[in-house]
């Protein structure tokens, strides 16, 4: 018999909730990862008393009255709602596009005028069944919203051109026709009180977990320790790159501690023009209501994703989501290892889309 029934590679969201579910059934557990703090993406430092979303703004919202009562479970969260601001060229617009954003575009002042502004540019534009992510943000918001608050930040974002990008990455955004900021529609929403860690610290409670260690460095050796392996690393890493790489985005963070109380007076300001070069600018005390003497903000700089450094952002084109499927393929045939999570399943997951995942995954393996 191996040491453990499971080696968990990755001790993100996907990695510590597989690992809590496995070892709650008795399941013996080692959780790894190459960093030298677990949580993956969604961990905090703290800094001057506050907890700072290193690798960018984490808000958890769902639709799913399970997934919010199972994160509660390990730590209670706060009432933050995300309203985001936009900053073109010095004017501020509310995010996400709602009514408050159509007045101070147009000055319109009911959600009749605000939808016969919209028609009337998308008439105009002439596009009847959207391509790409510019035709269906146009098709969606007309062409003012499209030049002022999408075209600049998403080819920041991306690096692409709006043409060559999958019009779902813009369906992720709501449209309103009434005076609501709330970015998201889900019923529930909240940050950690107490920031992210309180919730993976809770999921990895009295579980084994060695951090700064890569599975690559010695992949036969950790294999060998377990029955079975839990991988939510990069899947193209995983099979040495044999069908070519997969493209990431990634993002580069400039952290900033500033001697005033407050900078913004939000948490996210987004910078939607393409001659800024950050895409957004948090300032982290706001996500839990912080009252520190300091503040820390942190620029968010898009960039060109290489081998060895932190890849964020899958690349969900048609070229590689083909490569992903022959990945994919390969995987499938694995009898003792199970890939799962944004890197291994190549997928814009979002935090509760990740959980959810892995509750299932877990109670299917166990079964
Ligand atoms: P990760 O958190 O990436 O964890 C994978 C772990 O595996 C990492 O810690 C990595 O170091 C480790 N690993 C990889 N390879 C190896 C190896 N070879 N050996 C050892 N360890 C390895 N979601 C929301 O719901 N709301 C948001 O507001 C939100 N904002 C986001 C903002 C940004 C900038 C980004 C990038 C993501 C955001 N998300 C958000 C998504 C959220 O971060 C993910 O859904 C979630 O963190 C994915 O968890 P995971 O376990 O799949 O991956
Ligand atoms: N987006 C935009 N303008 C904004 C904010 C978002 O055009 O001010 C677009 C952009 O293409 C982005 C997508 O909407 O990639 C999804 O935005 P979201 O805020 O969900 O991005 P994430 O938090 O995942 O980075």
């Amino acid at each position: 018999m191996k040491q453990y029934d499971f080696l968990i590679v990755g001790a993100g969201l996907f990695g510590a909730v597989f690992a809590h579910e496995a070892t709650k059934k008795g399941k013996r557990c080692l959780v790894i990862d190459r960093r030298e703090h677990i949580g993956g993406n969604v961990f905090c430092e703290e800094v001057e008393g506050i907890n700072v979303h290193k690798y960018g703004a984490h808000i958890f919202h769902t639709n799913d009255k399970t997934i919010w009562d199972y994160v509660n479970s390990f730590v209670e969260f706060n009432r933050y709602t995300n309203s985001p601001l936009a900053n073109f060229e010095g004017e501020l617009y509310n995010l996400p596009f709602n009514m408050n954003t159509f007045y101070q575009l147009w000055k319109v002042k009911t959600p009749e005028e605000a939808q016969a502004k919209i028609q009337e540019q998308v008439e105009n534009s002439g596009i009847t069944n959207p391509q790409n992510l510019e035709e269906q943000a146009i098709s969606l918001v007309g062409t003012d919203i499209y030049h002022k608050l999408i075209k600049g930040y998403t080819e920041k974002q991306w690096g692409r051109k709006a043409t060559e990008l999958p019009a779902f990455i813009i369906k992720r955004l709501p449209l309103r026709f009434t005076f609501d900021n709330n970015y998201f529609n889900d019923k529930y929403q909240g940050i950690p009180i107490g920031g992210y860690n309180k919730l993976t610290e809770g999921l990895l409670s009295g579980i084994e977990v060695k951090t700064s260690i890569d599975f690559f460095e010695n992949k036969k050796q950790y294999s060998d320790l377990a029955e079975t392996i839990v991988f939510t690393g990069h899947i193209d890493e995983y099979y040495n790159y044999q069908f070519g790489k997969l493209e990431y985005r990634s993002l580069r963070f400039e952290h900033e501690t500033h001697d005033k109380e407050n900078y913004q007076g939000n948490a996210v300001v987004n910078y939607t023009e393409a001659d800024v070069p950050y895409t957004r600018i948090l300032e982290h005390k706001h996500f839990e209501f912080g009252r520190q003497p300091k503040t820390v903000v942190t620029k968010e700089y898009p960039c060109e994703w290489s081998s060895g450094m932190e890849a964020y952002y899958p690349i969900n084109d048609e070229k590689n989501n083909d490569l992903f499927k022959k990945y994919r393929d390969l995987a499938e045939k694995e009898e003792n290892v199970i890939f799962g999570g944004r890197l291994a399943e190549y997928k814009y997951y979002d935090m509760h889309q990740v959980i959810g995942s892995a509750l299932v995954t877990v109670k299917k393996y166990l079964a």
